[in-house]
């Protein structure tokens, strides 16, 4: 059986990029007979919303989304993170690190503009032989890094094709538990992708970076890796990934305004290319909807498409 996950983070509402991504995700797995499972990525305490949980939920369902099974919770879940985060010191995979953020950017001496910062120029790797001698040396409460060994690794997606990264300039040795021990997104992603019976993951390609690092945690912890497919994102008109500065696009925003589901999904289908811009239904485009049809690049969100989900365009 092929399953796959809707994964929200509740650190913010839902917008019409995360849901089209959702809705995808979900036409895939309902398209195949699929499961779908739900995932609330709720680690990042400080970020997480009040009322954030239940306001996804509650617009996924709105959406005309549906999922299979009890929904996954991550922030109960920290003594399965803490046993793998053992597994992986016992096979000498991790090692305490000390380093603040703005010593890492500091220690690169030549910051390389990757997507996501600059990569980790090692400084703490084979520098203590235990989390212990790492607080008494420094007096500071180490954090959890990866070591990666390789220096690239391929994948097969879904959308993209074969996909070959550079595991160096995409950050290099990564962080999977903060000092406060709580586990990273990526060691909490693959460790829950394995408990859930993930076989297909379908996300924004924004995650294409951590995708290569999460393969080399499915091998270390023995798990099976699951399939990927990236998706293109939704971006604004000036090519900026949709968000606050392109106006109020949350779902629940247009809730609020009486804008039907049938709506917000006939733009997300129009945007995907399923079909002219008019009000359908989530479970009427599942038919025989397949990704490799899916157009290749980015969506654009227009002034003139929020103007057509009011009802004025
Ligand atoms: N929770 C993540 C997000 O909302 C998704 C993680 C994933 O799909 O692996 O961006």
């Amino acid at each position: 059986m092929n399953r796959t996950r809707l994964a929200p983070s509740p650190t913010g509402a839902l917008h019409l990029g995360n849901a089209r991504t959702f809705l995808l995700t979900w036409l895939w797995a309902r398209a195949r007979g699929a499961e779908v499972v739900m995932r609330v990525e709720d680690l990042d305490g400080p970020r997480v919303k009040r009322g954030a949980v239940e306001e996804a939920l509650e617009d996924l369902r709105w959406l005309g989304l549906d999922w299979d099974g009890e929904v996954l919770f991550q922030s109960p879940r920290a003594a399965v993170y803490e046993d793998a985060l053992a597994r992986l010191r016992a096979a000498g995979r991790v090692y305490p690190c000390v380093c603040t953020r703005q010593e890492i950017e500091a220690a690169a001496s030549a910051p390389n503009e990757g997507d996501e910062g600059p990569p980790y120029p090692g400084t703490c790797r084979g520098r203590f032989a235990s989390a212990d001698d790492a607080e008494r040396a420094t007096g500071r409460t180490p954090a959890w890094r990866f070591r990666v060994d390789e220096a690239a690794r391929a994948f097969d997606d879904g959308v993209l094709g074969l996909v070959t990264r550079d595991l160096a300039r995409d950050g290099g040795d990564f962080v999977v538990a903060k000092k406060t021990g709580e586990a990273a997104y990526q060691l909490a992603v693959v460790v829950d992708d394995a408990a859930q019976g993930v076989t297909d993951v379908i996300r924004g390609d924004d995650l294409v970076p951590s995708t290569p690092r999460q393969l080399l945690l499915f091998e270390a912890l023995g798990l099976p890796a699951p399939r990927f497919a990236h998706l293109p994102l939704v971006r604004g008109e000036d090519g900026r990934r949709l968000a606050k500065r392109h106006g109020d696009t949350r779902l629940s925003h247009y809730r609020a305004l009486g804008v039907r589901p049938e709506r917000v999904v006939g733009l997300l289908a129009a945007w995907s290319g399923l079909g002219a811009r008019a009000a359908v239904a989530a479970r009427d485009l599942v038919g025989d909807f397949d990704l490799a049809r899916l157009p290749r690049g980015d969506v654009t969100f227009h002034a003139a498409d929020d103007r057509w989900l009011l009802g004025a365009g």
